[in-house]
């Protein structure tokens, strides 16, 4: 099984020629609303790799968490320790993208920062913990604290680069970070140049690192050796929105059904290249 605690967002999606600039208003050329949220994301994508996948997060009492927690469970994803918090509106995101395929997004966390973790007996048969940053960090801990006590592999993806999320990764086997990212954790300004770098976030054996490289496809970093996996080919970069999602996901439920690095990263890659194929986050 794989448990994943994070956020369940309503996104609010904009279609636009060119994302606004400062001050700019832009006509949309269209519009929807639907599943989202990095939780949710990663959770449907790991469903769609096979794995038996079980939800730990929160919404709000209104009519968009209603239909969210619908939404989740429709697509094959165990919404039964989703939370539902009185007096609170469910997380909403608004995502611009432009017609390059480039995005903007503002996200309002509402009930997500008040997710609370499941405890170690809610976790049993979790073979895999998947966890993100849009939940309160010290609640992550208290989630991989209690998997790590059943056993389970703790994967962070480390998204959105936050300061505090750092304290995190000493408890996790796998951190996951887009370039981006990793220049944030790093201190370094613009881009990274050696990916070997990524080794200064791991603090203990066994630990490894996966950096996803956009076209570039993805790279895993242990203490000891650095795998490159080329991205699969793409006709035409429709919306790049939630497809590290769709990767972690996927290297979430391949972790967990065992198997060799090699096919793991291959099939995260596949995944991720599927989504940027398609329109929103799922
Ligand atoms: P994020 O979407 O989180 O910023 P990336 O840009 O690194 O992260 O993309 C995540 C993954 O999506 C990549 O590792 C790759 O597998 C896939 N991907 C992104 N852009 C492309 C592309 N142009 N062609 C093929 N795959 C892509």
């Amino acid at each position: 099984t794989v448990c994943v605690f994070g956020s369940i967002n309503c996104d609010h999606m904009l279609r636009v020629e060119q994302l606004p600039r400062r001050g700019e208003t832009v006509p949309a050329l269209g519009t929807g609303t639907g599943l989202g949220g990095k939780g949710a994301n990663q959770a449907v994508a790991a469903v769609r790799s096979g794995a038996v996948t079980r939800m730990f997060g929160a919404l709000g009492d209104d009519a968009a968490g209603a239909l969210l927690y619908t939404q989740l469970h429709g697509h094959g994803v165990d919404v039964s320790d989703v939370a539902v918090q009185p007096c609170m509106q469910s997380g909403a995101a608004y995502v611009t993208v432009g017609a390059d395929g480039e995005n903007h997004i503002v996200v309002a966390a509402h009930a997500n920062a008040a997710a609370s973790p499941p405890d170690e007996a809610a976790l049993r048969g979790c073979a895999v913990a998947l966890a993100q940053l849009e939940t309160p960090v010290p609640a992550i801990g208290a989630f991989f604290d209690a998997a790590a006590r059943t056993g389970a592999l703790c994967i962070l993806n480390a998204a959105p680069a936050v300061a505090d999320g750092r304290v995190l990764f000493a408890q996790t086997d796998v951190v996951i970070v887009n370039a981006v990212e990793l220049a944030s954790y790093l201190g370094v300004k613009g881009e990274v140049d050696d990916l070997a770098r990524a080794r200064e976030l791991l603090s203990r054996p066994g630990q490894c690192v996966v950096v996803t490289l956009g076209a570039q496809g993805a790279a895993l970093i242990s203490h000891d050796t650095i795998m490159h996996s080329p991205a699969a080919a793409v006709d035409r970069v429709t919306d790049t929105t939630g497809a590290g999602d769709a990767f972690c996901g996927t290297l979430a439920a391949h972790l967990a059904a065992g198997g060799d690095w090699t096919s793991i990263l291959a099939a995260a890659n596949a995944a991720a290249a599927t989504s940027v194929q398609r329109h929103g986050a799922l």
